[in-house]
């Protein structure tokens, strides 16, 4: 038996994460002639072969459409696509398989939420709160929501590490906010939300709860129930399955009350020209033929992600943020923005006179993979007065070798630069 599991049981959880590296059939390629050190998966994570072989089985043996034929293709994609939807039920741990939507990702999640949510509950004069560390895509569907409806976007204050200002939380909850909606893990800043905490107080202000999880999946389990959030959102990209598929789960009864987001095929139950009829949850949510490919990738994915030992794999990747930040000090000239006290995996810095798509573009001669930019967070880089940052991302194959060529590669960028 393998050492990195920890007893003889079947379903045993891996704890060796290093061990893991050698499932991802991208990073054993060369870039620029350097070995790839793929630091950006807080933009997309790369995919293990498991799900790499669930995505060509499908496409290969199963393409057809789904909940429509009689003939055995047909179940076979209806097969695969629902059986990822209660792997996903199981993974995250909510209640029935009517409270998992497939989307597009956590953009059309919230999407669906602001619109359907905060289109059916919001009046002139409501306020629905979240954070100034937000993703665009937890700004932007809230702000036309409010601009539709006469409600207001109230954004909570950050502090200089980059955490929620929980006094400021406290003090703009009140008896106006309807929906309160924040980043569970900041992919800007790495800062890990207290979302058990936000939501007890939001639920006790009368608040329904949105949480974007996007960056969350990658890196910690998460219990829908044992949250008790309303919505969660997130992206199968980014938790090691394909782009083009995510999830909104949301309570059976809130889903229920609230209207469809699209309309056309598969999200009826009849349809006259005088009257339609919604379909049950969750396909009243599931307009048009979904990603059936997508599913059946994140699918594979969460069966990947539930072999894991979570305690392990923070361990080893809070091990490897510490690393990188350590190193990173030895450059008197680069800052960290985000330097929270709970921080996932993100490292985001800038070096002094050395614009940020400048590092990018060097460290990626030397096969280094980091993000610059905004990071579709444009209030962050206002808060901390920066254009923008660098980012080094981290997920569980990532090793120290990777950190150690990234300094390679930084220190080509000071050596040039300045
Ligand atoms: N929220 C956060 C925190 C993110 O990091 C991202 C992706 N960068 C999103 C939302 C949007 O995810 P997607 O592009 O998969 O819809």
């Amino acid at each position: 038996m393998s050492a990195a599991v920890t007893s003889n049981a079947s379903d045993a959880l891996i704890t060796d994460i290093a061990s893991l590296r050698g499932d991802f059939p991208a990073l054993r390629q060369r870039v620029h002639n350097r070995p790839l050190a793929y630091l950006d998966s807080a933009a997309s994570s790369q995919c293990p072969q498991t799900v790499i072989d669930a995505i060509v089985r499908q496409q290969s043996q199963n393409h057809s459409n789904v909940h429509r034929g009689v003939h055995q293709l047909g179940e076979r994609a209806t097969m695969a696509y629902e059986s990822a939807r209660e792997r996903v039920r199981d993974y995250v741990n909510a209640a029935s398989e009517h409270e998992i939507v497939f989307t597009r990702g956590t953009t059309e999640s919230i999407n669906l939420a602001a619109t359907s949510l905060g289109g059916s509950m919001l009046s002139a004069g409501d306020e629905v709160l979240i954070t100034w560390m937000e993703h665009h895509s937890n700004i932007v569907p809230w702000q036309m929501i409010c601009e539709k409806t006469g409600a207001h976007l109230v954004p909570v204050p950050i502090t200089d590490a980059g955490e929620i200002d929980l006094e400021a939380f406290d003090r703009l909850l009140n008896e106006r906010t309807k929906i309160v909606a924040f980043v569970h893990v900041s992919n800007a800043l790495g800062t890990v939300n207290p979302a058990r905490e936000l939501i007890e107080k939001a639920h006790a202000a009368g608040a329904v709860v949105v949480v974007d999880g996007a960056q969350a999946m990658p890196h910690r389990r998460v219990d829908v129930r044992e949250l008790d959030c309303d919505f969660y959102a997130f992206s199968g990209h980014k938790m090691f399955g394909p782009t083009g598929i995510g999830v909104l789960y949301g309570k059976e009864r809130l889903l229920e009350a609230i209207p469809p987001y699209q309309g056309g095929g598969e999200m009826i139950l009849t349809v006259s020209f005088e009257r339609t009829t919604y379909n049950a949850l969750p396909y009243k949510f599931e307009a048009g033929t979904p990603n059936i490919t997508g599913a059946a990738g994140l699918g594979a994915a969460v069966d990947y992600l539930s072999r894991i030992d979570f305690a392990a794999l923070e361990a080893h990747e809070t091990a490897l943020l510490d690393y990188a930040t350590e190193r990173l000090s030895e450059f008197g000239c680069a800052s960290i923005i985000g330097t929270a006290a709970d921080k996932a995996s993100v490292l985001s810095f800038v070096i002094d006179g050395i614009h940020a798509h400048d590092v990018g573009t060097i460290v990626d001669g030397a096969g280094v993979a980091v993000r610059t930019g905004h990071h579709c967070a444009m209030p962050v880089m206002e808060r901390f007065g920066v254009p923008a940052t660098a980012r080094a991302s981290f997920a569980l194959y990532n090793n120290e070798d990777d950190v150690d060529q990234l300094i390679v590669g930084l220190r080509q960028a000071v050596e040039l630069f300045r």
